[in-house]
């Protein structure tokens, strides 16, 4: 791979900034972030403990790791204003998460952090080769998930003609795509699995749109569902994370070298942990990403433990920025299905599944009880020419995709072939795994 590659920053200064400036930068704004949570009681308390009084009792970044963690629980537990660090009447909008894992917890932004939440999500698009004379259809959920108007108003900032679609309705999506000359689209990736495939399905030509980039979130997906998508529409695919406890969308996002997601350092500090003994892990090794935010006065939220699993890349990327990159998310710590004693994330299912060229672009993951042992039953889409009156065609896939499946997952899998269309496809974050066995009280 090239040692360096030429690329458009939207904020040069602060993307490129020296280490010891980034870190010296993130020292400040994190006494600020402390010293607007102590105006909160549950920080006052809990950093109280630690002797954290005020935003100056944290003298370098290695004061951090005297901050206690905060969890979703913690959060929940604040509901509805616990982590609200302004007056009311200073806040102009609040965002909830997606409530996928429970109760949803809510967070507040006064002018200014919507300021500065918007100019993160615009570094991520504009860093990928966009600019104003792009379309920018945002076929995602809008309303209290922030995906929708976090990119939206980055879409806007960056100058692109920006099209609000929200997910969902298809048909409706190419209309648009064609009316308009669509070039940039931001979805979930099954969303865009699932546009692909109804785009065959409709007879959509892929010249009659302009597609080029897509910017795919929200949901953890492997690399070779990026490729499928690529291969497939023709496009290039960044990755794209955030959570709405960090505000959303803008956290970390792949820059044009594709090869992991830069974390935006000025906004937020990120540690990698275990999530047993929660110590640190060395750079290069996988745990649960931790992040405090920087860049939000309204609702600041420290060391927060995200669930989600990653790891950083030990070396610079060549792009030239010195924001460290994050490997892509392999799943979340509840994610992770135990199946006869064996760990397994859904995501080494779907890497497998999403490699062989005959399978569809939809899937579904079933774990249920056969007595006292789990079984796991992998159903997967595949082309209609198969459903032929000879089943052999079928029955032969059918025990080659189970036999790769055995060897990667050491589980082996029932496994189902389907028409394509007629697994479950949501417009929001896909559900693939149903776990159906009983629950120990
Ligand atoms: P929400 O707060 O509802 O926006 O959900 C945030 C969660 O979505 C994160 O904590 C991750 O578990 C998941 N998520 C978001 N973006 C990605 C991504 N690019 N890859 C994997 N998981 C993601
Ligand atoms: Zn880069």
């Amino acid at each position: 791979m090239a040692k360096s590659m030429v690329c458009q920053y939207w904020n040069e200064k602060m993307e490129t900034l020296p280490r010891p400036e980034l870190e010296a930068y993130q020292l400040e704004q994190l006494k600020t972030m402390v010293a607007y949570a102590l105006r909160t009681p549950f920080y006052r308390e809990r950093l109280g403990r630690e002797g954290i009084r005020s935003g100056e009792d944290i003298k370098s970044l290695a004061d951090l790791k005297r901050i206690p963690f905060t969890t979703k629980q913690d959060l929940r537990d604040g509901f509805p204003y616990g982590f609200l660090s302004i007056s009311r009447d200073e806040v102009i909008r609040l965002h909830a998460s997606s409530g996928t894992t429970g109760t949803p917890t809510t967070i507040y932004f006064n002018r200014e952090d919507i300021g500065r939440w918007t100019s993160f999500v615009a570094r991520c698009i504009y860093g990928t080769g966009c600019n104003h004379t792009d379309v920018f259809q945002n076929m995602i959920t809008y309303g209290l998930f922030t995906g929708g108007l976090g990119f939206h108003a980055g879409g806007e900032a960056v100058g692109m003609l920006v099209i609000p679609s929200g997910a969902g309705n298809t048909t409706r999506q190419f209309k648009l795509m064609q009316d308009f000359g669509t070039t940039v689209v931001h979805a979930t990736p099954s969303f865009l699995l699932h546009v692909e495939s109804k785009m065959r399905e409709e007879g959509v030509g892929r010249d009659s749109i302009k597609l080029k980039r897509a910017f795919a979130g929200a949901e953890p997906y492997s690399e070779d569902t990026r490729r499928r998508i690529e291969s497939l529409l023709g496009i290039d695919v960044y990755n794209s994370y955030g959570l709405s406890e960090m505000n959303g969308p803008g956290v970390a996002f792949e820059c044009q070298a594709k090869n992991g997601l830069h974390l935006w350092e000025d906004g937020y500090i990120g540690e990698i942990v275990n999530p047993d003994t929660l110590e640190p892990v060395p750079d290069g090794e996988t745990g649960e990403l931790v992040l405090t935010i920087l860049c939000r006065e309204a609702t600041p939220i420290l060391r927060y433990r995200t669930r989600d699993l990653s790891a950083f890349y030990p070396e610079p990327c060549i792009c030239g920025r010195t924001h460290r990159r994050l490997h892509r998310i392999k799943g979340r710590t509840d994610d992770m299905l135990i199946i006869n004693g064996v760990n397994l994330f859904p995501s080494q299912i779907e890497e497998v599944i999403m490699s062989i060229k005959e399978v569809g672009n939809n899937y579904l993951i079933v774990v249920e009880k056969d007595g006292v042992l789990d079984r796991l039953t992998v159903k997967t889409e595949v082309g209609p020419e198969i459903f032929m009156d000879d089943a052999r065609p079928l029955n032969a896939l059918r025990e080659r995709i189970r036999k790769i499946l055995q060897a990667s997952i050491t589980i082996n899998p029932r496994v189902e072939l389907h028409e394509p269309g007629t697994l479950p496809i949501s417009e929001g974050k896909a559900k693939r795994v149903l776990d159906n066995r009983p629950r120990d009280i």
